[in-house]
């Protein structure tokens, strides 16, 4: 299994806005809550110009319009349990067959178990690169207290590592900034506990495929971000 972690200063730094062609590719970040999946992954999208799908985000979403699958995932999600696969394959399948998904697409957070990577493998979806970002489970909870995210739009800070311009609100939208209630840190170690029994073995999965890079996640976004965009393109 590739790492990536040391020696990050010495990759080449790629010139900021410079614009990269579509790139046909279907990735996967796969990491413990708060490893900053997300934040890669938005990143990516916008490198490449393919659509990240979030799983936690699109069931946020449907908390906040309280609609029928938000009812039905509140309880989960809001214990730091996972929602039933069978409600997140259908989110993930729903999503896939839109029209942007066509070029590539980026998962976050989806597969979280191996009944889901199974789901992803039956719909015929053959991953190009598997991204693994890890933090230590100690990191992770003292990260996850900084968190802040928008609800309406669902772009996500950190107080530290990156805050919104005027720490209270969204860049994007400018709705007032919240914490998300499993971000608490009793449901952090909760979330960490499932993460290790449940998704972790995904690794296993997707190492087994020759696809997976696995990414130590660093203090610095920027320093994260020049590492998984070299694991990524190791794979181009
Ligand atoms: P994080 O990566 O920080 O845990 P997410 O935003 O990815 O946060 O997910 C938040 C919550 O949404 C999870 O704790 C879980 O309850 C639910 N969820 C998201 N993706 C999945 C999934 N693939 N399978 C089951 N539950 C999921």
């Amino acid at each position: 299994m590739l790492r990536y972690g040391r020696n990050f200063d010495l990759l080449p730094t790629r010139k900021e806005g410079v614009e990269e062609s579509r790139v046909k590719m279907k990735i996967m970040f796969l990491g413990a809550p708060g490893a900053g999946k997300g934040t890669q992954a938005e990143n990516t999208a916008k490198r490449l110009g393919i659509p990240a799908i979030s799983t936690g985000a699109i069931i946020r979403s449907a908390i906040q319009n309280g609609t029928e699958m938000g009812l039905a995932a509140r309880e989960y999600t809001e214990n730091g349990k996972l929602v039933p696969d069978e409600v997140v394959i259908g989110i993930i399948r729903e999503r896939l067959d839109m029209e942007d998904c066509k070029a590539g697409f980026i998962l976050d957070g989806f597969p979280r178990t191996v009944v889901q990577a199974e789901a992803l493998d039956k719909m015929g979806i053959d991953m190009d690169a598997i991204i693994s970002i890890e933090v230590s489970d100690e990191d992770i909870v003292a990260r996850m207290s900084g968190r802040r995210v928008c609800p309406k739009c669902g772009a996500t800070y950190h107080v530290d590592s990156k805050p919104s311009k005027d720490g209270t609100t969204c860049d994007v939208c400018g709705d007032a900034l919240t914490i998300r209630k499993d971000d608490a840190p009793e449901v952090v170690r909760d979330r960490l506990r499932v993460y290790h029994e449940q998704t972790e073995p995904l690794k296993d999965y997707y190492n087994a495929k020759g696809k997976l890079r696995v990414v130590v996640g660093q203090e610095k976004v920027e320093d994260t971000t020049k590492l998984t965009d070299e694991a990524i393109d190791s794979f181009r």
